[in-house]
């Protein structure tokens, strides 16, 4: 895959963005630096990272 945007995070920030480009039609890569997401999350965020 050729990005035309890299994402840099996969917090609820980057995820958000990376869908909504993805939505537009952008070629988009996601990149984390630790493994999974949203591992802080334990309430409102589980659930809006889930429909991510
Ligand atoms: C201790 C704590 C507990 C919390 N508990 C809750 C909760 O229970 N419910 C709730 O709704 N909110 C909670 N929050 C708030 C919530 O975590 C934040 O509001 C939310 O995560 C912010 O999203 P973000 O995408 O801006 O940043 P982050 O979630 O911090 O995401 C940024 C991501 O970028 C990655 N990253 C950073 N630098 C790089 C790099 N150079 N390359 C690749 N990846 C990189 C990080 O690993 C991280 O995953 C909590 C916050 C803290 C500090």
């Amino acid at each position: 895959m050729s990005a035309e945007v890299i994402v840099a995070g996969g917090g609820p920030v980057g995820l958000a963005t990376a869908a909504l480009l993805d939505a537009a039609g952008a070629q988009v890569e996601v990149f984390e630096r630790d493994h999974g997401t949203g591992r802080r999350s334990k309430s409102s965020y589980q659930r809006i990272l889930m429909c991510l």
